[in-house]
């Protein structure tokens, strides 16, 4: 795995992979020009921050979220946040358009309508999402099609046979994880080079990002959005509670089937691992009969990698017992434990949370209630940090549980029955914290004390939901 020709150690800075909604990645086109201006956007680096294992057979649109919110995911956050804040304030100033109406819960002492707005929320969605698609993050990446000349068969061969000492020159391997990753022999390579280059490397990171996140991200997105601007501009009146009820119950429903779809993913991803055979795995070369398209013949990649493997593992044998055992549990440890998709990733996905509710906080502090507004940034803190993180992993668990029971081959009733009873459950955990939170405000009155008790009773029940669902030991065994 040493690396003999150090100018073959190419990246490329990863917003010239993604912008214009990653071109790079969907444009599918191999005239000999384009093959050359794709690999001079990447250029020498001495070791490579970011190495970016992929599948070209999954879905490129939702890879293309997922990699933009690996790398542009937290510049959006922290600008669309800034721009929601100040628009909050210039709405606070009467500098923004408003408009009056009374509020769901009433401030003590006050009995009138409030100046209300939505341009916190609109600005913080405006703002991030120009951030998460023009952000441009200089990391250096690894990219096959760009960092490993496709035009050149003398370059592209060397960067092949060097491929486990660019693994190795690589600190981070970022794997986007879809239902065709363990399949395609390219990418299991790339997996087990990197772990085995890098075992007593405590310094190395694996990064496993299912690509249904993706899209999770944007439902747990959209559907929150759409729920603090239905609050800031529907009137406060019993049909429009009902109407935002039926619609949360329809988010709620939507959320655990996406998690569950995920825990499909997973499980079939065990399965795979520990049936993993290194002669049904499938590269391109095979598939077109080793024949270029003006007939010319190819060596087959399996060949040449087959040779790197019995150098590094000893032989083809040995490298599917390590991607049965410590590659599968890697994995799986990676995927699954604590927080669903991670619990920085959910805060980016609540952001929304502190947008919508700046309008809220404008509207109180605008008509003097200053006493209310301070309760509502508490609960902000509170369901940004840990009741929504926490709503999202028992929906995981829940989730698991029902795709577990399914693999199980049940009966007709009983799968009805675990299916009603998974989706029961999840409602219930959506609605909890807003019941419960709606019965602290009118029963203790003082909106600060109903805050402060809505923040700690949720802050302990988050920990205990945290210790009870987010052990990775129980999730090593999943019964698929
Ligand atoms: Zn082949």
């Amino acid at each position: 795995m040493q690396l003999q020709k150090p100018e073959l150690l190419r990246a490329v800075p990863a917003w010239r992979v993604l912008r214009n909604f990653g071109r790079v990645l969907r444009d599918s086109s191999v005239n000999s020009r384009k093959l050359r201006a794709l690999f001079l956007l990447s250029a020498k680096v001495p070791f490579i921050k970011e190495f970016w294992s992929h599948s070209w057979h999954g879905r490129q649109s939702m890879k293309i979220w997922l990699l933009l919110m690996l790398k542009n995911g937290l510049p959006a956050v922290c600008v669309g946040t800034f721009a929601a804040f100040l628009a909050a304030g210039l709405s606070y100033l009467e500098i923004l358009p408003g408009w009056y109406k009374a509020p769901r819960i009433q401030s003590p002492g006050f009995s009138g309508e409030f100046r209300y707005s939505c341009w916190a929320l609109f600005s913080g969605v405006v703002a991030s999402l120009l951030t998460l698609l023009l952000w441009r993050s200089g990391d250096r990446v690894f990219l096959d099609r760009v960092c490993i000349h496709q035009g050149d068969d003398v370059l592209k061969a060397q960067a092949i046979l060097h491929l486990g000492a660019f693994l190795k020159s690589s600190k981070t391997l970022v794997v986007v994880w879809d239902a065709t990753y363990l399949s395609r022999l390219w990418c299991v390579f790339e997996l087990a080079a990197f772990l085995h280059s890098h075992k007593d490397d405590v310094q190395a990171k694996l990064v496993i990002k299912p690509i249904v996140v993706a899209p999770l991200m944007f439902i747990m997105m959209t559907g929150g959005v759409l729920s603090f601007a239905f609050e800031l501009i529907l009137p406060s009146n019993g049909l429009v509670l009902i109407v935002q009820a039926v619609y949360t119950l329809g988010l709620s429903l939507l959320a655990t089937y996406v998690q569950e779809h995920f825990w499909h993913e997973v499980f079939t991803a065990e399965q795979q691992f520990r049936a993993f055979r290194w002669q049904e795995v499938t590269c391109a070369c095979c598939s077109t009969g080793h024949l270029t398209a003006d007939g010319q013949r190819i060596l087959c990649d399996r060949v040449i990698l087959e040779q790197c493997i019995v150098q590094w593992f000893g032989s083809v044998e040995a490298l599917e017992a390590l991607v049965r055992t410590s590659t599968r549990d890697t994995f799986l440890q990676q995927a699954t434990r604590g927080f669903p998709f991670g619990y920085l990733w959910l805060l980016g996905g609540g952001s929304f949370i502190l947008w919508g509710q700046a309008d809220h906080v404008a509207a109180r502090a605008h008509g003097g209630a200053h006493w209310h507004a301070t309760s509502v940034l508490i609960t902000t803190v509170a369901w940004f940090l840990w009741v929504s993180p926490s709503a999202y992993l028992v929906f995981g668990r829940i989730a698991r549980w029902m795709q577990k029971k399914q693999g199980a081959k049940l009966s007709a009733p009983s799968y009805c029955t675990v299916k009603f009873a998974g989706y029961s459950a999840s409602v219930v955990s959506t609605f909890l914290p807003s019941l419960w939170q709606w019965w602290l405000y009118s029963t203790l009155l003082d909106p600060v004390l109903a805050a402060l008790a809505f923040a700690g009773t949720s802050l302990v029940f988050a920990i205990l939901a945290y210790g009870l669902f987010a052990n990775p030991q129980t999730q090593r065994n999943p019964s698929g």
